[in-house]
């Protein structure tokens, strides 16, 4: 296989359709050989200034443009993603870890979202509705909101992205985007492949650099009039409150404790696959990963005994060698949060049954690995049952019924993702209905979603808005209700009826 290069070994900002150095730059390292791939910008809140006040003026004439035209941009976008798919999902291996064929999907993830936004070209649905008066025409409509801000994580470099500016920018806005300072690479790709679509300049603007300055200063600009993020749930709350502060518009997609019930008439090999995939797949570094599994005590024991043997097969290295199955972790102080688990969760009284361990695999021995771990004998109280680990480490919880598998799956501040794993179509739809969370998966794992449903979760995961959809809309615009009377008269509501 060729392995692909960056053309350059210093990414710039992209504003107004520039490449603008900032001098101060910080390594970008490949969490699978620890080598350099690039040097990306550590900008400060002068450049976020400039790129919104340029976002500003590109976006008054891009509300202009009907929103068919727009969405040829996007559709330029998918096309040139497309053609360059593999080349981005190398990059993306390289900068991020994952293996190359979950950084495929990834990639495929944008390519989808470009063309399901350019569609919304032609949609954009408001309401027409009758009016209360004779000779009165009432109808809503979506307006953009103005210039907007996008904050994203280094676990989904590119697909989280494609969620929050492509329907963003189909609506008429322009774009101030903040990569993770970890994976800044594929924003850099998305920008020229931007360039290359004819968007006019301005209307995306990419800002490179730490999220306590670059990222503060966004939320801080008074002209950035939403501010869509995801990230941690510590980042988040901050980011909340002052955007609360400002009255600003503020859409959150944080973390996750997702669970996988087995009931006891699953198709047990079907549930180790799920939980394989949701589990140790991108070294369980997915918001939607699967952390807990939720036994029926009648078939815990064939579910261990099956699962184990299954992740003796699993492959560890760098996702750039086609035969690996589970990447890196993204740095070193994931591996420390993911080796304080290890202790906490044995102190707590958890088996483990599995891994538990930093791994010396890879290219020369400088990559973060971590082996794929399994807890058992779990509680749903003990923190590695209740706390984001980010990392392949599972802890199996035991329950006598349905209804407590339930009361387990609810039982965390997290409501991302779910599954259940059964063949009694009552429980199926039981399930659905009762578990509290913001995606749920039926005979499937807790990862997989599809770009055209809403994304997101609830309670501690965000603040009710989802990502992609079209729901993802309502985020990027505001409602605006126009009434048109065609009376020639005044015609007061509630007032001129007879
Ligand atoms: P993070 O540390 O919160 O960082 C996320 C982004 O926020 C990065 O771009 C970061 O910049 C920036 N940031 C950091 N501090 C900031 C501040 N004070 N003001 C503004 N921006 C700031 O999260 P992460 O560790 O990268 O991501 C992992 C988390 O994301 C996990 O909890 C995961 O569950 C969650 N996630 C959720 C979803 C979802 O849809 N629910 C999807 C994917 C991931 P720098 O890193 O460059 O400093």
């Amino acid at each position: 296989m060729t392995v692909v290069s960056l053309e350059t070994n210093k990414l710039a900002n992209y504003i107004s359709g520039q490449w603008v150095d900032v001098g101060n730059t910080t390594p970008v390292i490949n969490p699978a050989t620890g080598d350099t791939i690039v040097e990306v910008p550590l900008s400060d809140a002068s450049s976020v200034d400039h790129a919104v006040t340029q976002a500003k003026k590109a976006q008054k004439e891009w509300a202009l443009v009907p929103a068919p035209q727009r969405a040829e941009v996007l559709y330029q976008v998918g096309y040139l993603m497309k053609e360059r798919k593999e080349r981005l999902a190398q990059l993306l291996t390289m900068e991020n870890g994952k293996v190359l064929e979950e950084a495929r999907g990834e990639v495929q993830e944008g390519i989808d979202m470009a063309f399901y936004m350019a569609g919304e070209g032609r949609r954009l649905f408001g309401q027409t509705t009758p009016a209360e008066l004779k000779d009165k025409f009432a109808m809503s409509q979506r307006a953009p909101v103005g210039v907007v801000g996008i904050i994203t994580p280094w676990n989904f470099p590119i697909a989280i992205a494609t969620w929050k500016s492509f329907p963003a920018i189909v609506a008429g806005n322009a774009v101030i985007w903040k990569p993770a300072t970890e994976t800044p690479i594929m924003a850099y790709e998305l920008a020229k492949i931007f360039e290359e679509s004819g968007l006019p300049v301005g209307v995306l603007n990419v800002v490179f650099g730490a999220g306590s300055s670059v990222g503060d200063a966004m939320v801080q600009h008074k002209d950035l009039r939403v501010i869509s993020f995801t990230g941690s749930d510590a980042t988040g709350r901050n980011i909340a409150s002052e955007c609360g502060r400002q009255l600003k518009k503020v859409s959150l997609e944080m973390g996750g404790k997702n669970a996988i019930i087995v009931m006891d008439d699953a198709d047990i090999d079907l549930a180790v696959e799920g939980i394989i995939w949701s589990a140790f797949g991108t070294s369980g570094q997915r918001c939607t990963a699967c952390s807990r599994v939720i036994v029926h005590e009648k078939v815990k024991e064939t579910l261990e005994e099956r699962l184990l043997a299954k992740m003796e097969e699993l492959t560890i290295g760098n996702g750039l060698d086609e035969s690996i199955k589970v990447g890196p972790i993204i740095n070193k102080a994931g591996m420390d949060k993911i080796k304080d688990y290890m202790e906490i969760g044995k102190a707590e009284g958890a088996k483990l049954l599995a891994g538990g361990y930093e791994l010396n695999v890879g290219d020369n021995g400088k990559g973060n690995y971590f082996a794929p771990t399994l807890f058992s004998n779990a509680t749903a109280e003990m923190r590695i049952s209740q706390e984001e680990i980010f990392g392949p480490v599972v802890s199996l919880i035991s329950v006598k019924s349905f209804e407590e598998a339930i009361e387990v799956n609810n039982g965390v501040d997290f409501g991302l993702s779910s599954s259940i794993f059964t063949t009694d179509v009552n429980r199926v739809f039981q399930a659905q209905r009762d578990l509290d969370t913001g995606i749920v998966y039926v005979n499937a794992g807790t990862s997989g979603a599809e770009i055209h449903l809403p994304f997101g979760g609830t309670k501690g995961t965000g603040n009710g808005h989802r990502d992609s959809g079209v729901q993802a809309l309502d985020v990027f615009t505001e409602w605006k209700a126009v009434y048109v009377d065609y009376s020639g008269k005044l015609q007061r509501a509630q007032i001129d009826v007879d």
